[in-house]
């Protein structure tokens, strides 16, 4: 039976991806030898790092502009930790959308005054703040463009004076953004890029070497680009399984393709939300993600049956996160319509039960 993958993170990749995957474990490009068993300092290895770090900057339309990629371990939550290590001086403004930025802004305060310039947390993060100032004496000014737990997306970015720090974990390649207004980006690999164990970090070089702090080797940005990403062993599977899903967003059309096929979802999705009486949305309309769609049941004692409904039909991953409840329908880009068709099915035949 199908199985239509919902998970939040890690989740679904391209089936294609899989297959080439799998094969490079069992025979790397016909050498005998696996993807995981040569040397990183091997040409095959190189290649496929230099590719991704390439590839990357290609599809987010950042090459020739000042900006290097590296692929780091440690997860995007090492980022929080990092970004504010490399560029905090004095002061940094953080919007605060959720959880995610929460944690980046608990990191920061350990380097400097650290300026929440707005927070949705009163309403339990539903929504994205507006209208907030940005002093323009601080060293940067960090967001969360996707709120992976609470469905909440930034669709409209601040004019910012400072440098732009985004943490694009959970929409990074979904859609199309000016990227070149941003100085640094993150994001885990693992939701639409690959699998967990690496994370894009991508630097406009001009921004670093402003903080008066010493900086360990490991935690030092300049040191991971000076190496071209190679300071130490990289995570060489999750890199190359990386590389195969910015191959297959290039193949399928780039970011633009991708947008336009998450919009179709999210759209499809919505509107069976906002349709269906038995379900209400979380999160503020007009700041929805099209990555994760938070909900909830509006008769508890329904909840029973339509869980049965959902996991019958081969859907998996769709219970909310234990801050939200509910439900969340994660929708990354490897995410087929038909499965979003099947998901809106279930919904429909609950309200046909009832
Ligand atoms: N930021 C966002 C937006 C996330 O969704 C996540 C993980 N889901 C993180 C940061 C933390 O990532 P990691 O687990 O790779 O440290």
């Amino acid at each position: 039976m199908k199985k239509h993958n919902y998970s939040a993170g890690p989740c679904i990749l391209p089936q294609e991806v899989f297959k080439e995957a799998a094969q490079g474990i069992l025979d790397y490009q016909d050498s005998g030898l696996s993807i995981m068993e040569i040397s990183h300092r091997s040409a095959a290895f190189v290649d496929v790092m230099e590719e991704a770090r390439n590839l990357s900057l290609e599809l987010l339309g950042l090459q020739n502009k000042g900006y290097k990629a590296l692929f780091l371990q440690s997860g995007a939550s090492m980022q929080f930790l990092m970004t504010a290590y490399n560029l905090l001086n004095k002061k940094a403004a953080y919007l605060n959308t959720g959880t995610w930025s929460s944690k980046a802004i608990k990191e920061a305060k350990l380097f400097g005054e650290v300026i929440e310039v707005a927070s949705s947390k009163k309403k339990n993060f539903n929504y994205i703040p507006k209208n907030y100032q940005i002093p323009s004496d601080v060293d940067y000014f960090h967001c969360t463009s996707n709120n992976t737990i609470f469905g909440t997306q930034i669709k409209d970015f601040p004019q910012v004076d400072a440098p732009v720090v985004c943490d694009m974990s959970s929409d990074i390649f979904s859609r199309e953004l000016d990227f070149s207004k941003f100085d640094l980006i993150y994001a885990g690999a693992q939701k639409n890029m690959g699998p967990a164990g690496t994370t894009l970090v991508v630097i406009k070089e001009d921004i670093l070497g402003k903080v008066e702090r010493e900086i360990p080797s490991m935690l030092n940005y300049k040191v991971h680009l000076e190496k071209d990403s190679m300071f130490n062993t990289p995570a060489v599977y999750a890199v190359y399984v990386s590389l195969l899903t910015l191959r297959w967003i290039k193949n399928n059309g780039g970011i633009a393709a991708m947008e336009k096929r998450n919009n179709e979802k999210a759209n499809l999705l919505y509107k069976e939300i906002d349709r269906n009486p038995l379900f209400k949305g979380f999160a503020e309309v007009e700041d929805r993600s099209a990555m994760n769609a938070t909900f909830n049941i509006t008769d508890e004692s329904k909840k029973e049956a339509f869980d049965k409904l959902w996991k019958d039909a081969g859907i998996n991953g769709l219970n909310g996160h234990r801050s939200v409840g509910g439900y969340r329908a994660s929708m990354y880009n490897a995410l087929d319509i038909e499965s979003v068709k099947v998901l809106v099915e279930t919904m429909q035949q609950l309200e046909q039960q009832s």
